[in-house]
């Protein structure tokens, strides 16, 4: 089956075809991302009307191109999968007027993906240990994004329980937020990982939020108000500015990983899978792949490109439910909040 997948939910306009008659990182046939980020640049943060704008502009010359690419043509699809919520409700409009349109030309099925579960199952469409194959359920999720950060345990696909999640900021929000409080350019999350690689570790440290007492929550605002005070009472050098940005990807890191192994111990679960943009910082990745060989378990991941917002983890999560039978109606509708716990299971229990 041959999906193309529509990811419009925030300020990434992403495009896939996902065969799954080949299955695997193969099966993605093709993918395309068009990041509005300049667009966005001088307001220092998303435009909820520009983007659903530049949605428009771009989303048919990027479904365009991902055909091309895959050498295919729209009669060639038998499915359309596009992100349902959550998110921005005219960016979400755009790709699911696109794709039900698309669906109904063609006489295929259509169905609204939840953008979350597009992250939390993007690491299993990747060619992971030749050995083991792709993570199978039960596992535990850690979701880390630009608007979530979670600990979910996901049973089967489809059936995800919440165990923890943030009080205030999200992860990734708070790399972005921390950036722009020591003047770096928006979005500053990459940049600030970028920059702690030159930073010396320990120089600065910074409490890990919420680890001394018992739970799955987590809280980052109070740590973006520590690196703001270090900040303002340093002498603002470049090479301090890389030594803050050390101590707080390490805070975010440490604490990261400390509530991943007691959710791994809580549920009894050998296997981590993470995803959402925070999930392509490198120090993360490295902390939790050591933190898994000493538990002798493993931590699987997409590919940095799939960790952030993408049309190939809609197309596969879509291609997944289209291939149990499950579709939308024809109604072009969006959930722009959206409860991952309401979702179906793939399979009829
Ligand atoms: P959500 O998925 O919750 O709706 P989103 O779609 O905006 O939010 P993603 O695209 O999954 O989020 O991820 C973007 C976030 O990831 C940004 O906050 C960005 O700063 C962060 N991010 C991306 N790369 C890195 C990195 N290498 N290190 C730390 N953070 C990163
Ligand atoms: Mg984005
Ligand atoms: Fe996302």
């Amino acid at each position: 089956m041959k999906v193309l997948g529509i990811e419009t939910s925030c300020d990434e306009t992403g495009v896939a075809v996902f065969d799954t008659a080949i299955g695997g990182a193969a099966g993605l046939r093709a993918h395309a991302v068009y990041s509005q980020i300049a667009l966005h640049a001088e307001y220092g943060g998303v435009v909820p009307e520009l983007a659903s704008r530049d949605h428009v502009r771009k989303l048919l010359p990027l479904i365009r191109q991902t055909l091309a690419e895959a050498d295919l043509s729209t009669r060639d699809l038998d499915g359309v999968a596009y992100t349902a919520g959550p998110g921005l409700v005219g960016a979400l409009l755009v790709g699911a007027g696109v794709a039900r349109s698309l669906a109904w030309a063609l006489d295929v099925p259509a169905i609204g993906v939840h953008h979350m579960e597009g992250h939390l199952l993007a690491p299993l469409m990747e060619d992971a240990d030749p050995l083991l194959g792709p993570p199978q359920p039960p596992f535990v999720a850690l979701l880390v994004s630009g608007g979530h950060t979670q600990l979910v345990a996901v049973d089967a696909i489809g059936v995800y329980r919440l165990l923890g999640e943030t009080l205030d900021d999200a992860a990734g929000e708070a790399f972005d937020k921390t950036a722009k409080l020591m003047g770096l350019p928006y979005p500053g999350g990459p940049q600030l990982a970028a920059l702690a690689e030159h930073g010396t570790p320990g120089a600065f440290r910074f409490p890990r939020p919420m680890t001394t007492r018992p739970g799955l929550d987590f809280s980052f605002s109070g740590l973006k108000t520590q690196v703001l005070l270090a900040w303002q009472g340093s002498d603002q050098s470049e090479a301090t500015r890389a030594d803050i940005a050390r101590g707080f990807e390490d805070a975010v890191v440490d604490t990261l990983a400390i509530k991943c192994a007691r959710a791994l111990d809580a549920t009894g679960c050998n296997t981590l899978v993470v995803a959402g943009g925070v999930g392509a910082n490198t120090r993360l990745r490295a902390k939790l792949q050591a933190d898994a060989q000493r538990r002798g378990g493993r931590v699987c991941f997409p590919r940095p490109a799939l960790c952030t917002d993408n049309g190939a983890m809609i197309a596969f999560a879509g291609a997944l439910r289209l291939e149990a039978g499950q579709s939308s109606d024809a109604a072009v509708h969006v959930t722009p909040r959206w409860d991952m716990a309401t979702l179906p299971p793939l399979a009829a229990a």
